[in-house]
């Protein structure tokens, strides 16, 4: 199948081309004729699917072929993070660097100053890809209009409601006209990204053609049992054992991320903290380190990781388990990708081994448990909540917000 098979203007198809793109995506064809008859598209993908072009493209079709109706901003894209900000925009601009017509793709997003955003915008914008705060900012000064957009993306909805983002997307739907295109994507469908795609799709075209591509068969999922103070030399010795070239780790904390990263470099890893407290000339400025092979090993946290596109990432570590599911699996989204394979390790102790078990309920799939000479775990886990003294048992099972709790705790603890 081709891209030009699809229905793209032959100049669009040869452009994607250009930039080494030989066959769409499973998402990509699907989505890709959806998007141009006009449907709206509800697509469960994850990054690494292809999902930036197969709504991009669509986009950049209709804006070159003449088919917009409105003057004015025409596709907006509304996505979590500022990294994630930068990613889609980029590479939308990709797609459309080498176009005869020019399109113009605008990028904003919070956490400095918007004076130099409001610049860019003006004499219009074609596509906005932005995060909803700064996007209701710039209404709010008059830098953008969205009485005339055509096209509304939301990107990792169940991120943008994780991160309290449902009044200000509340505040743009109520902004934009009522007769206009939806696509939305999701790596997952908790019931309250359920809500807000019957909310806003009308009869969409369902597409999971997804991770089954990408990801499944490509990342080698693996569960290392240790002790939680002993993770750290864990780490060192799997990095030059089993030469890993490039270590994405996650931890829960700020703190972890500052504490492991200076560990490792006093032991001659050449690893860097990344978290939500670096500013963001700071965080370009590390993920340029890591990208070009100058960093080793980046030591972050879900927020600041959330999104980010470092590609052929061979290898992932869950330092500290994530939270809840949903970040797991986006955690171990951040290998394999287009379809390289790639491996994540997952550290678990006698007490986050609950947690694990979830985890591992929630994606169906169990991870053998392994472990590794010298590292092998001697704590057993924490007592079991206290019985009440009158015969009943207080507080019954844990509830899951508890484990999830104690996990978050423990991770802080011992970072
Ligand atoms: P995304 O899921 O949109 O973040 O894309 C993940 C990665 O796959 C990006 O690095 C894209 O450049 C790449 N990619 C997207 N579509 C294709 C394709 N049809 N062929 C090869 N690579 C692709």
């Amino acid at each position: 199948m081709s891209f030009s098979s699809l229905g793209l203007a032959p100049e669009l198809a040869d452009a994607v081309a250009g930039i080494g793109y030989e066959q769409p995506t499973a998402i990509q064809a699907a989505a890709i004729p959806a998007a141009l008859r006009g449907a709206d598209v509800l697509g469960s993908a994850q990054t690494g699917s292809g999902k930036t072009a197969a709504f991009a493209l669509p986009m950049v079709h209709a804006l070159i072929s003449g088919k917009r109706e409105r003057r004015g901003l025409y596709g907006l894209v509304l996505v979590p993070t500022r990294e994630l900000a930068t990613q889609v925009g980029e590479a939308i601009r990709k797609l459309v660097q080498r176009l005869p017509q020019p399109v113009k793709v605008s990028i904003a997003f919070g956490g400095v100053s918007i004076n130099p955003q409001m610049m860019a915008l003006r004499g219009g914008t074609d596509i906005m890809v932005a995060t909803p705060g700064r996007l209701l900012d710039l209404v709010e000064h008059n830098a953008l209009k969205l009485d005339a957009t055509s096209v509304l993306v939301l990107d990792e909805a169940d991120k943008l409601l994780d991160m309290g983002f449902s009044e200000e997307i509340a505040s743009i739907l109520a902004k934009l006209p009522a007769r206009r295109q939806n696509l939305f994507f999701s790596a997952t469908f908790p019931p309250a990204v359920q809500a807000l795609a019957s909310a806003m799709l009308r009869e969409p075209v369902r597409i999971e053609a997804s991770n089954e591509e990408a990801h499944e068969p490509d990342i080698l999922q693996r569960a290392i049992e240790v002790d939680a103070p002993r993770r750290t030399q864990l780490l060192r010795q799997l990095i030059k054992q089993e030469k890993w070239s490039r270590v994405l780790v996650f931890v829960a904390t700020k703190y972890a991320s500052e504490h492991v990263a200076d560990k490792l470099r006093r032991n001659g890893v050449r690893a860097e903290a990344f978290h939500g407290d670096f500013s963001q000339g700071a965080r370009t400025e590390v993920l340029a380190d890591f990208k070009s092979g100058r960093l080793q090993v980046l030591v972050a946290t879900d927020v600041a990781a959330r999104g980010i596109d470092i590609a052929r990432l061979p290898v992932v570590v869950n330092y500290d388990l994530p939270r809840s599911p949903a970040d797991y699996t986006h955690r171990i989204g951040r290998t394999g990708r287009a379809g390289e394979s790639g491996v994540a390790v997952s550290f678990v102790s006698a007490d986050t081994e609950a947690h694990f078990r979830l985890i591992e309920n929630r994606q169906q799939k169990r991870v053998p448990r392994e472990r590794i000479a010298g590292f092998e775990p001697v704590q057993q886990a924490a007592a079991p909540v206290a019985s009440d003294p009158n015969g009943g048992i207080k507080g019954k099972r844990k509830s899951k917000k508890d484990k999830l709790r104690e996990a978050a705790a423990q991770g802080k603890s011992d970072g």
